[in-house]
C-alpha cells in the first residue's frame, strides 16, 4: 500500500522541521524567560480577573501559546515521521493531501480536520 508520504523528501522535510523546531523551541524559551511571565509551565494558567497588568501580558501570552502549539505540533510531525505515520492525518486518519504537506510540513492533521479545530471543535480522536 503506498503511503501518502511517498512523493515527499523526507529526509528534506525532517531537516526543515528540525530546523523549525529549534528555532521555535529558542523563541519560546526566550519568552519563558521575562520575568513578568513567569517560567515556561505558566503558559498553560488562566489569566486570572482581569487586572490592567494581565490584560497588557495577553498579547505575549498569546505568543508564547502559539509558539508552544506550534513548537508541540513540529514535535508531532516529526514524530510521525519517526514512527511511520507522517503524511497521515491524526484525527481521523486520513491521508493529508501531499500539498498539503509541501506547503505545511508541520501538518499533523488533514485539512478538513484542521479546519475544524481552528473554528474551536476539537475533531473526534480515532
Ligand atoms: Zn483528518
Amino acid at each position: 500500500m503506498p503511503t501518502p508520504a511517498e512523493d515527499l523528501d523526507l529526509k528534506t522535510v525532517r531537516k526543515a522541521l528540525q530546523a523549525h523546531r529549534d528555532h521555535t523551541r529558542d523563541r519560546v524559551a526566550a519568552l519563558a524567560k521575562r520575568p513578568e511571565l513567569g517560567s515556561a509551565q505558566g503558559f498553560g494558567k488562566r489569566i486570572g480577573d482581569g487586572t490592567t497588568e494581565a490584560i497588557s501580558r495577553l498579547t505575549e501570552i498569546g505568543v508564547g501559546q502559539s509558539l508552544e502549539s506550534t513548537l508541540a505540533r513540529t514535535e508531532r510531525a516529526l514524530s510521525k515521521l519517526d514512527d511511520g505515520s507522517y503524511g497521515t492525518c491524526d484525527a481521523c486518519g486520513q491521508p493529508i493531501a501531499p500539498a498539503r504537506l509541501h506547503a505545511m510540513p508541520d501538518s499533523v492533521m488533514c485539512l478538513a480536520c484542521a479546519a475544524s479545530e481552528r473554528r474551536g471543535q476539537p475533531p473526534r480522536r480515532r
